[in-house]
């Protein structure tokens, strides 16, 4: 089962509850009391899945779809696996337990049956390993193909982890340096 994160999300539920009382037909001071009541009492959980490297989510470049500069656009094929299902099921689970324990009401909860929602966390196009057949860097973050060429980017982890990508790529840049300056030294 996938590796994840759980969270209380920090953004705002005035604007949820307001719509969701305004669909109930609430005005005026209904709508005003309805809208304070429930945004201050209301939280989400959220949680991020960590995702495993699968061959058959890949990059490749567009045979007839150029960018402006007339550079080939990426074709992304991405499918979510069992292994994330499989845990969003779990979660659900334990979103339930939470809410219980907290005495709380289920307004809403999301097992991935429908779906899931993207993160901003872009990683996985130039993978890192130790194969160049299968790999664009090694575990230097140096290119397999071109070895003046290192990218410090979260394009380099082969799988998606469940927690934020940037001081991994930090860190990444570090371990670049160490590695450029014992070369050159
Ligand atoms: C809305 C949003 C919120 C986020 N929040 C968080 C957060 O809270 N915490 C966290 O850890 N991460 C967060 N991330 C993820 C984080 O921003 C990315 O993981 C990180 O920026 C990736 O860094 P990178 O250097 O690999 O790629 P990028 O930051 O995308 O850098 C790639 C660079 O390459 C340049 N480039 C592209 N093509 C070319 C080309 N052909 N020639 C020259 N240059 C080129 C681009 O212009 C860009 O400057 C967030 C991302 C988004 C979008």
């Amino acid at each position: 089962m996938a590796a994840k994160k759980l969270h209380l999300w920090n953004g705002s539920a005035v604007s949820g509850v307001a719509q969701e009382a305004i669909d109930e037909g609430l005005t005026g001071t209904e709508l005003a009391e309805a809208v304070r009541t429930r945004a201050a009492r209301r939280c989400s959980i959220a949680n991020f899945h960590e995702q495993l490297a699968d061959p058959q989510n890949r990059l490749t470049l567009s045979q007839d779809k150029m960018d402006p500069l007339g550079l080939p656009r990426p074709v992304i094929d991405y499918r979510v696996g069992e292994y994330v299902q499989r845990s969003a099921r779990h979660t659900a689970e334990v979103f339930r337990d939470i809410v219980d324990k907290l005495g709380a009401s289920l307004v809403s909860i999301e097992d991935g049956s429908e779906g899931f929602r993207p993160n901003n966390h872009i990683m996985g196009s130039t993978i890192m390993g130790a194969d160049r057949s299968d790999a664009v860097v090694d575990g230097d973050c140096r290119c397999h193909d071109h070895e003046n060429l290192y990218l410090a980017s979260s394009s380099v982890f082969p799988s998606g982890a469940c927690v934020n990508s940037t001081l991994t790529i930090a860190a990444l840049a570090l371990r670049i340096g160490d590695d450029v300056v014992r070369r050159l030294g």
